[in-house]
């Protein structure tokens, strides 16, 4: 197991621009913030998203495209570095009208609109993405 212990740094708040692409702006939001390692959790509502299942088999995710607005019920996620940049993992509950939901891994989703929460966490070394052999994902590792 690898464990890196943080401490709390910057807490931003923003509000997400309609018509734009969720994690084009959290990664934005990271971006200029100079956020290495962080967590992050929004709301709102998407007009369209695109949702993924990894198989654990093949290596590849499935993707599910919701081409219809959605309530964005939950988003949580984190900030790491992967090639010196930082790099968003979010995954999403995302429910229509009837309240049905899919949820998973966030691939993309067109903002409507978005509230978003991101904790900095600072006093350790940053978290960092490696390809590791076993589950075929960029991974946290210790470089
Ligand atoms: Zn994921």
């Amino acid at each position: 197991m690898l464990t890196r212990n943080f401490r709390q740094g910057r807490i931003i708040f923003a509000r997400l621009d309609h018509g734009e692409d969720i994690i084009r702006q959290f990664t934005i939001l990271a971006e200029e913030n100079g956020i290495e390692t962080g967590a992050l959790s929004a709301i709102g509502a998407l007009s369209s998203a695109i949702l993924a299942c990894y198989d654990q088999s093949s290596h590849e995710y499935g993707k599910i495209a919701l081409n219809e607005p959605v309530e964005m019920a939950s988003c949580s996620g984190n900030i790491s570095l992967k090639d010196g940049r930082p790099f968003v993992h979010a995954h999403a509950v995302l429910s229509e009208k009837t309240a049905r939901t899919w949820g998973g891994h966030l691939i993309s989703g067109t903002i409507f609109a978005g509230e978003v929460y991101i904790q900095e966490l600072s006093g350790s070394l940053p978290l960092k993405r490696v390809a590791d052999s076993v589950t075929g994902l960029y991974l946290w590792g210790n470089e």
